[in-house]
């Protein structure tokens, strides 16, 4: 028998079907997508997500619009590395706590870029240090 949190986790997803789906992390790092990624289809479904962001975002925990082609996701589970899934779930919830958002909020792309700015300091002192992608990230217009 499901939990009230999962009934309505559910009715979430169901009402976004059409929606891009996206994790706290993912809403911060995609600002700095500079067309590099893991494959060629993580890079073509990232750039699709990105198109469809600029309609409607909805926020969700887990593995998301993104994660889904990605070579590392096993079973729902991100295994880049030993605690990477762990990790990830942290970026989320801090990502989250910076902007204020909570699962199943809605919102706009350009919503969002307002608010990166602001918040960015934050999450580079506590998230971007050890990322692998910084150097990547680095030359993207809005990084400084
Ligand atoms: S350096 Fe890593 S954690 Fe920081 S914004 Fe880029 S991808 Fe995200």
């Amino acid at each position: 028998m499901k939990n009230m949190s999962e009934v309505s986790f559910i009715q979430i997803l169901i009402d976004c079907s059409n929606m891009v789906k996206l994790r706290g992390h993912h809403l911060i790092c995609l600002h700095f997508f500079r067309g590099e990624g893991y494959n060629e289809e993580f890079v073509s479904n990232l750039k699709r997500v990105l198109e469809e962001a600029e309609k409607e975002i909805v926020v969700i925990s887990g593995a998301d619009d993104v994660c889904v082609v990605c070579p590392y996701l096993v079973d729902g589970i991100c295994r880049y590395s030993e605690d990477s899934d762990e990790h990830i779930a942290e970026l989320d919830r801090l990502a989250l706590k910076l902007l204020n958002l909570q699962h199943g909020s809605r919102l706009k792309w350009d919503d969002l870029k307002e608010k990166i700015g602001k918040i960015l300091p934050e999450w580079k002192k506590y998230a971007c240090s050890e990322c692998d992608w910084r150097k990547v990230c680095e030359k993207a217009e809005g990084w400084q």
